[in-house]
């Protein structure tokens, strides 16, 4: 008998992004809203019907969105702030206006926050709670679209985030707290199954991802009510049955409660839960299905069937066979739709991946044990995959404590670059990017396209550097920037330059609503073979007397915006990324470029989602790739870092361990609890926290950024203040960026005077 299968969530932008494009066409008034809700019932089929062709047992329905499942799940719960639910427009509209504001005949409104989902590069919408809050069940989405399936002949799982993964994403504006609506929850919840139970449904799906969190005391208390609770309602009406589905990491905190409280399927996560298969040891509940993530759902890498074997056989010792349900480790929205639509990349790549649609075979081919597929894979995985490169392979074999400490201390260093700067007071300088003018872009795509010679190329981006710069020394910026013409995406470029990655065609997943992203992918062994950006900023320090910051991106936010390796350790792959940024390094150093910024954007946003595991499973080795990059550097080089959050109260210490010069964050639209922090623990690191907002349109005055300026040095050493934007002006105008970035310095000889 083969056992059976169950997926937790598919791919919904459409294999052509066609989601994204409707919907844009949708916001601009070009398609009406029947139009878009027939693409959106297309792409729910499609996905339905490769799943069944798969031959998946478990299918959920309701994982489509058009933006996202929290908040879809807001609107289904009755979560809708009155300033979008008292515009004059319909659901949809409303839904949208609170994903991405709205600004128009009807009204003006802002959109509700955005945070990244967990430890993936999604991000979903915050809900809004306060104390008028009426929790209840208002929508149908769930049993429209189980019904939707069920005309297609397919059986689905309604699949709902859970009462307590929601109320524990929700913000609380008011007094009241998610304890406070976890009655009406409940009661909500109770009422969605049983309208499912009606329409036909045999199972639901809970998604309870946040147990995986550090789970409190109080949390836990909460968990247990809310479902002890639901289980006994539902119980009570309907002949139905409970999954509680996790995922992005293991449950140890809550593990025995959910075992405890009598679910009829409890789904794991064996990929990414590090310690699943020891909880399991523990004791499993008899007649409980276990949903068993044994299929990596987040990354492209066909898996390895003798080793899920092991794993599945191992679960086997703790729950009896016939209970055991093989799935992939977390919906597969995380994942591209399919291999078959990339046409560029040799056949010899392409085998090793496998992206939504491929996985489905795998969860089918595991469960089935077929023996020809069985063969087929340990066929693929008896071969390297990669040519190993050996130079690389000895570099790392040959680094030593001395490869990550740079020398003289800091402090030291500080001493001999302040006589090579000779920088006044609260120096100025921007975080590296320039707007990207229509102009800009169609230089890059003219050249992409073999349109225009490399000489054009290379001198329009010349004339634009020489602008930029006669700008910024006209500004009176004390640092200046090249402004990254030749950039579309910081990690895509370095990417693209260095030796071991590859580039997909077609191989998007969502980020957040309709934008969506294609990471590289690290294939082999990472090394650089020529300079990458080195032409530009000596182009550029040729331009002005005042000192030029060379700009790269750091191994950190490379490895986090890409699909890594699973052969081997991200520790590894780091370091590879490492040494080849640091090749660069060395080289811009080599050419003149005495300040040279090295960006990690996306080093706070893959901090496990335990903080016990934070140091041991990511600062233990993402701190130190840094330092790798920068630790051969003269005394009187500076080293910048810049990162876009300015989350990081929890590891300021990490951070100052960089040992980076200067670091410049985002902070101006912050609490600056921040800076607090940085007092607290005597930061060394010179700060430029942003003093403004880039990304609005809107300038702001020379007083604000005074009175910013003022805010920061009541609690940082006015000697270590930079003075900056909050990130990159890529995005914004030229008028605009001039306007600001005059105010900006004329706030900082403001300060000057002041001492
Ligand atoms: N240097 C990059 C820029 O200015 C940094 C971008 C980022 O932090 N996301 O655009
Ligand atoms: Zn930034």
């Amino acid at each position: 008998m083969s056992i059976k299968t169950s997926v937790i969530g598919f791919p919904r932008i459409g294999k052509n992004r066609e989601l994204k494009f409707a919907s844009e066409k949708f916001f601009k008034g070009d398609i009406s809203e029947a139009e878009l809700q027939k693409v959106a019932a297309e792409i729910r089929q499609y996905g339905w019907q490769k799943q069944k062709a798969a031959g998946i047992d478990f299918i959920p329905s309701n994982d489509f969105s058009f933006y996202d499942n929290v908040l879809d799940t807001a609107f289904l719960l009755n979560v809708i702030p009155e300033r979008y639910s008292s515009l004059e427009l319909s659901t949809l509209e409303k839904y949208f206006a609170a994903a991405h504001g709205y600004q128009g005949a009807k009204g003006d409104v802002k959109a509700l926050p955005m945070k990244k989902w967990f430890n993936t590069n999604y991000h979903y919408i915050v809900p809004e709670i306060d104390d008028a809050t009426d929790l209840k069940l208002v929508g149908k989405k769930p049993v429209e679209e189980f019904n939707e399936a069920k005309s297609a002949g397919i059986e689905s799982v309604p699949t709902l985030i859970g009462a307590y993964t929601f109320l524990r994403l929700a913000r609380y504006n008011g007094n009241k707290k998610a304890k406070d609506f976890a009655a009406a929850a409940v009661n909500a919840y109770a009422e969605l199954a049983e309208k499912l139970a009606t329409a036909g449904a045999k199972w639901i799906s809970f998604a309870e991802p946040a147990l995986v969190f550090d789970v409190t005391a109080e949390e836990r208390e909460l968990f247990k009510t809310i479902y002890a609770e639901l289980l006994r309602k539902i119980g009570e009406k309907k002949n139905l049955k409970i999954a509680l589905q996790s995922y992005f990491g293991d449950i140890r905190d809550v593990y025995q409660d959910v075992t405890a409280l009598g679910f009829d399927a409890i789904g794991l996560d064996f990929v990414e839960g590090l310690k699943s298969l020891e909880l399991l040891k523990t004791g499993f509940p008899k007649d409980t299905l276990l949903l068993a993530g044994v299929v990596n759902g987040k990354n492209i890498w066909r898996a390895d069937y003798a080793q899920k074997n092991a794993i599945l056989a191992e679960i086997k010792k703790y729950v009896a066979a016939e209970n055991v349900v093989v799935g992939t480790s977390c919906s597969l929205l995380h994942v591209p739709y399919t291999v078959a639509a990339e046409q560029k990349l040799s056949a010899d790549i392409l085998k090793h991946f496998a992206f939504a649609e491929e996985k489905l075979v795998e969860i089918a081919e595991l469960a089935s044990a077929d023996a020809d597929a069985l063969a087929k894979n340990k066929a693929l995985f008896a071969t390297a995959r990669v040519q190993a490169n050996a130079k690389v392979q000895a570099e790392l074999a040959a680094l030593t404590a001395a490869d990550f400490e740079r020398k003289p201390s800091r402090l030291d260093r500080r001493e001999v670059q302040k006589a090579e700067f000779k920088l006044p007071a609260f120096p100025t300088t921007t975080i590296g990017s320039f707007p990207q003018t229509a102009e800009v872009r169609a230089n890059r795509a003219a050249f992409r396209k073999g349109e225009i010679s490399k000489e054009q190329y290379v001198a329009f981006n010349q004339k634009k550097i020489a602008e930029c710069i006669k700008l910024q020394e006209e500004i009176g910026l004390d640092v200046i920037v090249h402004g990254e013409f030749e950039r579309n995406d910081m990690v895509e470029y370095f990417g693209s330059k260095i030796d071991g990655f590859v580039f997909t065609q077609n191989a998007w997943v969502q980020s957040y609503g309709t934008r969506c992203v294609k990471p590289p992918v690290v294939w082999g062994d990472v090394s650089r073979s020529a300079p990458i950006t080195v032409e530009w900023s000596v182009f550029a320090q040729s331009c002005t007397k005042k000192p030029v910051k060379g700009m790269l991106t750091g191994p950190v936010t490379i490895l986090n915006w890409s699909f890594p390796r699973e052969d081997i350790s991200l520790k590894t792959q780091a370091q590879e990324i490492g040494l080849a940024i640091r090749d660069e390094v060395l080289d811009l150093e080599k050419n003149g470029i005495r300040i040279i910024q090295i960006d990690e954007a996306a080093l706070r946003e893959k901090l496990p989602l335990r903080k016990s595991d934070w140091h041991k499973e990511y600062l233990d080795w993402a701190i130190p790739a840094f330092r790798l990059v920068h630790a051969k550097v003269k005394p009187e080089t500076q080293i910048h870092t810049h990162m876009c959050y300015s989350e990081f109260n929890d590891i300021v210490r990490d951070i100052d361990n960089m040992d980076a010069d200067v670091i410049t964050f985002e902070a101006s639209r912050s609490d600056l609890k921040l800076l607090d922090a940085l007092n607290d623990a005597k930061f060394e690191t010179q700060v430029g926290p942003g003093v403004y907002d880039i990304h609005s349109p809107r300038v702001p005055s020379e007083q604000e950024i005074v009175d910013a300026l003022h805010k920061i040095i009541a609690k940082v050493p006015q000697q270590n203040v930079w003075v900056n934007p909050d990130c990159g002006l890529k995005t914004r105008g030229e008028t605009e960026t001039t306007a600001s970035l005059k105010n900006l310095v004329a706030a900082a000889k403001k300060l000057r005077e002041e001492k």
